[in-house]
């Protein structure tokens, strides 16, 4: 079994002094979890102040998105150098927020990737299928048309550094979660493809779920063989329910 990762995303909440009372508050809780690594993905301007409050814990940082192109004239972009400044080594990138709202397409989700690698940050890459693409069976098409999509020109090595988020477009923020079986079932073939595209280096990579994770089903998800971990929403905005989250008990 892989080592989990369990990443919280913060999106558009909290100021630095939330933030900061949730670190701490989370830092507390965490105190005995040894087996996990621990992500947070604050908003930009908290990440440098959340630095300081995470230095000695096992929480590290992520950004929630950045840009592919290195510096320059790109008003309100945020470059991988930037974030792993402000203290970040990972990064969120192509979450369906941002290729539905800021309309990033798969294209754009690659670019940021290999920007990501190149900069030294770990990409957290987020793919899933919306309603109607699950309605119309078409989840696997399109969950493999984005994987393919976000890895083109990726070098066989780099691999080992990404994770792949599946989030079912359907689940994220809804309280509908996809049934264990549902998920592990999208995860086996990720895994599948990222085997036929990369070989046996892919042992390493992580797939982690998310789409409304919370306490109650932490367990039951971390039960499946290829369920690595989770990328959380709206519960890890709560440092208890977050907690709970991280040290879960496979069911
Ligand atoms: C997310 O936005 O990545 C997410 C999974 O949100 P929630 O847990 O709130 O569904």
């Amino acid at each position: 079994m892989l080592k989990p990762l369990m990443a919280g995303n913060w999106k558009m909440n909290t100021t630095i002094r939330t933030g900061a009372d949730l670190v701490l508050k989370l830092r507390d809780l965490l105190k005995g979890v040894e087996d996990v690594d621990i992500v947070i993905a604050p908003p930009f301007t908290s990440i440098y102040h959340l630095s300081h409050l995470v230095a000695d814990s096992r929480i590290k940082l992520a950004g929630q998105n950045m840009s592919w192109e290195k510096n320059g004239a790109y008003t309100g972009e945020v470059s991988a150098e930037m974030l792993l400044d402000a203290g970040c080594r990972h990064v969120i990138i192509g979450h369906s927020e941002r290729r539905e709202y800021f309309k990033e397409s798969d294209s754009d989700v690659n670019k940021k990737t290999l920007a990501a690698l190149r900069g030294g940050l770990r990409p957290i890459i987020c793919v899933g299928e919306r309603l109607e693409e699950k309605e119309s069976g078409n989840t696997l098409q399109t969950v493999k048309r984005q994987v393919t999509g976000a890895l083109d020109k990726l070098r066989p090595g780099a691999v080992k550094e990404i994770t792949i988020a599946y989030e079912p477009v359907w689940a994220i923020g809804t309280g509908k979660v996809a049934s264990p079986q549902e998920a592990e079932e999208v995860h086996i073939a990720i895994r599948e493809l990222l085997f036929e595209m990369f070989g046996p280096d892919v042992k390493d990579v992580r797939i982690i779920y998310g789409g409304s994770v919370k306490p109650d089903n932490i367990d039951s998800l971390m039960a499946q063989p290829n369920i690595d971990g989770a990328l959380v929403g709206g519960a890890s905005l709560k440092a208890e329910d977050f907690a709970r989250i991280v040290g879960f008990k496979p069911a």
